[in-house]
């Protein structure tokens, strides 16, 4: 496996056992059916508790259930399971930078010992309920809408929050157990964001599946429909108010992405590598030209610097410095690379490279979501550009 500039020599004995762990189920559980999964447009929804068995959902958080594993461990898991597909690291992110984190970082002590194990052992599922049909890269202006039914005159009983309005592209939504789902809590000054977990068999709860996706394939992706739908109070977050919620979450998710991607990356370089030594033309392998070489040094090159940057990203906020900023120029950086390298890579396979017998292809189509989802890279453009000018240009 491509590590060029040895970064393996400093990884801790927790770290590798990590990274091997997640490495063998890809191997054995992921490869050799994830190419009809993407075909299918389904997701292996039989490995979600043998995912949490492994311990891949927020291993990096501390207590219910959570070993606390240091953010490089953290993010080499995702870069193994992201080198089997891009779906399968969503399925991490989401349960464990999305929901978990949020219950943990947010939630009262009963949320967090109702949630937190299950959903850590896969035992439940969740998903993360912000972008709306109007409102995806400005979620600020989300017009989904929560009020305290002792001030709205509506039905059931004081003390309960009613939510009206809808999400969409919400991963996992149609196999949740929970939601977490982002609104306004009208019955509040300003109107402020807060966040409520939804289970999603109340009444009033839909949550219709997205199909004819030519992206992410092996994910579930969907709805959340919003009529109506009473909570008890001891359903809010009662630790955040704002949007400073709901982008911390995205924080601690992007960082995820941005190991992620180097490892679908790798895998795309692997591939090629491997093709480019055994597929002959013209008397020899194909390797043996010049073009094809500068194709892999290129993409070894693009590889290892998307990899330091995720490296230096884990020191950071393993001491408590990394800053939104930082998280947005690696996600920008490390999806752009991934992006077109898997590109490279594809063309490399000449005709088979169109089929879902080889990876890359399939990488470069998840590619056009996680480019897209978390920030899109213009969104991650202009946070960049506002922090090293300090001035916002989003308007
Ligand atoms: C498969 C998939 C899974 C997803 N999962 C989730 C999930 O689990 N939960 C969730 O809440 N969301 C999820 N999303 C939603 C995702 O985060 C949004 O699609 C994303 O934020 C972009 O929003 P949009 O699609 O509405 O695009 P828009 O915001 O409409 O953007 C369209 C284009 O305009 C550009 N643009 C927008 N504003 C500006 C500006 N100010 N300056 C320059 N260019 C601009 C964008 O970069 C983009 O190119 C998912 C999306 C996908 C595709």
């Amino acid at each position: 496996m491509l590590d060029y500039v040895g970064l393996e020599a400093d990884l801790g004995e927790e770290e590798r056992m990590i990274r091997d762990t997640a490495r063998e189920f890809v191997e054995d559980r992921i490869d050799p059916t994830i190419g009809d999964h993407f075909e299918d447009g389904t997701f292996p929804e039989e490995l979600i508790p043998e995912m949490g068995e492994l311990g891949f959902y927020a291993p990096n958080l501390e207590g219910y259930g959570s070993p606390n594993v240091s953010e490089t461990a953290y993010g080499l898991l995702m870069q193994e399971l992201e080198a089997g597909d891009s779906g399968i690291r969503s399925m991490a992110s989401v349960q464990g930078a999305l929901v978990m984190y949020p219950i943990h970082a947010f939630g009262s002590e009963e949320q967090k010992e109702r949630w937190l194990p299950d959903l850590g052992r896969g035992e439940a599922v969740g998903c993360f309920g912000l972008t709306e049909p109007e409102h995806g890269s400005n979620p600020s202006g989300m017009e989904t809408r929560a009020e305290r039914v002792d001030d709205s005159a509506g039905g059931g009983t004081a003390g309960e929050y009613v939510l009206n309005g809808s999400k969409t592209w919400i991963t996992n939504s149609p196999i949740a157990d929970v939601a977490v789902v982002w609104a306004r809590d009208k019955s509040a000054e300003d109107d402020p964001v807060r966040g409520f977990l939804v289970e999603t068999d109340r009444d009033g709860v839909t949550t219709n599946k997205i199909d004819d996706k030519l992206s992410m394939r092996a994910s579930v992706t969907g709805e959340i429909g919003l009529n109506d739908v009473v909570v008890p109070e001891e359903n809010v977050l009662p630790g955040v108010s704002g949007m400073k919620g709901p982008l911390s979450c995205l924080t601690q998710a992007r960082y995820g992405i941005a190991w992620g991607v180097v490892g679908a990356a790798r895998d795309c370089f692997e591939t090629a590598r491997q093709y480019a030594t055994d597929r002959e033309q013209f008397g020899g392998p194909i390797g043996r030209f010049q073009l094809q070489q500068q194709k892999l040094a290129e993409m070894a090159t693009q590889i290892t610097t998307a990899q330091l940057l995720a490296h230096r990203l884990a020191d950071l906020k393993e001491r408590g410095d990394l800053r939104p900023q930082h998280v947005s120029m690696a996600k920008r950086n490390n999806v752009n690379m991934a992006r077109e390298q898997s590109k490279v890579a594809r063309e490399m396979l000449g005709g088979n490279g169109i089929t879902t017998d080889y990876s890359p292809m399939r990488h470069m189509a998840n590619m056009e979501t996680v480019y897209t989802y978390e920030g899109t890279h213009d969104i991650h453009t202009l946070i960049l550009g506002e922090d090293l000018t300090g001035i916002p240009a989003y308007e």
